[in-house]
């Protein structure tokens, strides 16, 4: 029986394995496309702005050309945010992530950018919690982070 108890283990364990690389792709395909539907919209922006920039050179009025203009350049700032966030959510999946100084694509558990030798911390402490299990070094400074922000959130409270 025990044999069939571990062998039923393995499958298990393998199929989540497969199970979760298949998400894994099926999540980083999912943003893509999202990033080159975002990627088009900007350049069709792009477009629009080029043209109302011609527009308003040859308008009279060229005070309604200005709003247009400005509302058009406000949605690709909106866009940009939105495929910066879509590209950091495409690096986690790879188990990487961007270097807030330089944004360089790191290792996510990098201490340092390989880049500009930026210290890697506070921002991605959370995100870490569950991602460092295994690694033991981690976990004591890990443990350590949360008991100062423990002892913080403490003192806030009194
Ligand atoms: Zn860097």
């Amino acid at each position: 029986m025990e044999i069939f108890d571990k062998i039923g283990e393995v499958a298990s364990q393998t199929y989540k394995y497969t199970a979760e690389k298949a998400d894994k792709i099926a999540r980083e395909t999912k943003l893509k496309m999202k990033m080159n539907e975002n990627k088009s919209k900007i350049e069709h922006l792009y477009n629009e702005i080029g043209e109302a920039v011609y527009r308003r050179h040859i308008a009279a009025d060229k005070k309604n050309y200005d709003e247009e203009i400005e509302n058009a350049c406000e949605e690709i700032d909106k866009i940009s945010k939105e495929v910066e966030q879509q590209y950091n959510e495409l690096l986690a999946i790879k188990d990487r992530k961007q270097c807030p100084n330089c944004h360089e694509k790191i290792e996510k558990e990098a201490k340092y950018c390989s880049n500009c030798g930026m210290e890697q911390n506070q921002d991605v402490k959370e995100e870490q919690e569950d991602y460092t299990e295994n690694e033991e070094s981690n976990d004591a400074i890990a443990t350590e982070a949360t008991e100062e922000e423990k002892a913080s959130n403490d003192s806030n409270e009194v």
